[in-house]
């Protein structure tokens, strides 16, 4: 006998838990279905962010930035701590503890809102009518027969593999495996200057490895401004400590027993061979489609192997919708939370909008890097004429207290309308700092809005109000 519900979701990471939340506060009988597990084989909710993405991975560079503060800075402020010791296996236990709280959170939040939970692979076995005929292989084994109204595909993606290298989270690392190196490496090689390639290495070598980071790509962080992207690349070199060689060509990579040797061509054509302790593969992500079974119903992939959807994340079948990961656009928590939500909504004859002009960036290094909006060689190349206004840390009073002055704040502006196109934020605390970026586009805010807004003094948004005035030539402290 088949269970039943109005709404059963596929993946359990920010996409899907949030849409199963969303749909039983709206009145829906929901099921959740999801494959992680904890080391204990205990279910984990939350997916690859909770698990072994987002989460984790700000742990660890707290956990390094503190190390690096204590050696580094602290001296500055008349601290002295004597000799000051990393203990690796103390900040992996904290951040289990980190990824332990969050995960039975959202079990809470899935008893508290009534969300039947399956721990298991979730597929397609047909249609029954207009329902759909879902089958979860459980952790224990068993078989569950499940009937669903609607069907939400959320199941995330999985770490892009590099042709004839498997990633063993011993000696080749995966996200999983770069967040449990159980001791500092001495060389550590990073295959990929994307997102995570980047604050992995910053983890690694604040704690003292020495980090190459090889990037096939000729520039680097391309989808960046590019007056961001060559700050935060002099920053991260030259004060992390990073080395960054972009446009190599990787050749054959050879593991032994005990280190990793990568022969790679560089930009200039000269041929490397190098050997780490440790090899980080990051080279983009994949979607998860392979256990669905999407052939069974007729559900549409594209060429990426995306789930094809429409703006609204509507798929190829009616009642059948897909978010975060598995579809198109940017591979972010907080998108695929938003089509989350919006999904609920829509499928309760809502009509939500998620605006994807307006999803923020954050590259979590030090400094950070965060974005909103069109950069300005999009600019330049849509023909938009634009103004700009922009601030350096280095006049922030907060900044300075902080001890982190470094980089700044650009605004783009529509030159006549005066609507702000984007902001660009490379510096302390641009993570949270981008937030007021996002709501003034959202409110179609002018850079004439930000800079008639009273900001707190001391504060890192002074550079961002600095940041409104220069668009009009009128910034009071640069
Ligand atoms: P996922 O989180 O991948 O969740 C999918 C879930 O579905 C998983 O639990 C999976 O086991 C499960 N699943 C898959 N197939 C099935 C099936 N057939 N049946 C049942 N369950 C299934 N994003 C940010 O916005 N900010 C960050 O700081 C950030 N940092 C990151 C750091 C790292 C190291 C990594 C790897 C990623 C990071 N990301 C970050 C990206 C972010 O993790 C993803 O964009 C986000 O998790 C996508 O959410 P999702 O719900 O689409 O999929």
């Amino acid at each position: 006998m088949s269970q039943q519900f109005d709404v059963v979701v596929i993946g359990g990471g920010p996409g899907g838990y949030v849409a199963a939340i969303r749909a039983a506060q709206l009145g829906f009988k929901t099921a959740c279905i999801d494959a992680t597990s904890s080391a204990d084989g205990k279910p984990s909710l939350g997916g690859t962010c909770l698990n072994v993405g987002c989460i984790p991975s700000k742990a660890l560079l707290q956990s390094s930035e503190n190390y690096h503060h204590a050696v580094h800075s602290f001296a500055d402020h008349g601290i002295s701590t004597g000799a000051v010791k990393m203990d690796v296996t103390q900040m992996l236990k904290r951040k289990e503890e980190i990824i332990a709280k969050n995960t039975g959170g959202i079990a809470f939040l899935f008893r508290k809102n009534k969300v039947t939970s399956f721990h298991g692979t979730g597929s397609f076995k047909g249609r029954n009518g207009d329902k759909y005929v879902l089958e979860a292989k459980l952790a224990d084994g068993k078989l569950e027969a499940i009937e669903a109204t609607h069907v939400i595909v959320a199941t995330g993606s999985s770490v892009r593999q590099l042709p004839g290298v498997t990633i063993d989270n011993k000696l080749v690392l995966d996200n999983e495996g770069a967040l449990a190196i159980p001791a500092v490496p001495k060389r550590l090689g990073v295959i990929g200057a994307g997102v995570i390639g980047l604050e992995m290495g910053s983890v690694w070598k604040r704690l003292g490895a020495d980090v190459t980071v090889l990037e096939a790509m000729p520039t680097f962080l391309g989808a960046a401004d590019e007056q961001v992207a060559r700050e935060a690349l002099k920053f991260l070199t030259k004060e992390t400590g990073l080395v960054i060689n972009t446009g190599v060509k990787i050749g054959e990579i050879k593991v032994s027993k005990k280190d990793v040797t990568v022969n790679y061509t560089d930009a200039a054509g000269a041929e490397h061979k190098v050997v780490y302790d440790k090899l980080i593969v990051s080279i983009g992500r994949v979607p998860n489609t392979a256990g669905l079974n999407a052939d069974t119903v007729g559900l549409k992939l594209n060429e990426r192997g995306q789930v094809e959807v429409n703006d609204d994340c509507q798929t190829s079948l009616p009642n059948v919708w897909a978010i975060g990961d598995v579809v198109r656009g940017p591979m972010l928590a907080h998108k695929a939370s938003e089509e989350g939500v919006a999904v609920a909504e829509r499928i309760a004859g809502q009509h939500p909008h998620v605006d994807f002009g307006t999803v923020p960036w954050v590259i979590y290094t030090s400094p950070e890097i965060a974005w909103v909006g069109k950069t300005e060689q999009q600019l330049k190349t849509e023909g938009v004429e634009y103004k700009k206004g922009q601030f350096l840390f280095s006049a922030n009073g907060r900044a300075l207290a902080l001890g982190e002055a470094k980089g700044f704040v650009k605004m783009l502006a529509d030159k006549k309308t005066d609507r702000i196109l984007g902001v660009h934020i490379v510096g302390p605390y641009a993570s949270e700092l981008i937030s007021e970026a996002v709501v003034a586009m959202e409110f179609s805010a002018s850079s004439e809005d930000i800079a008639r807004i009273v900001h707190a003094h001391p504060s890192l948004s002074e550079a961002l109000h600095e940041a409104a005035l220069g668009c009009d030539g009128r910034t009071l402290h640069s």
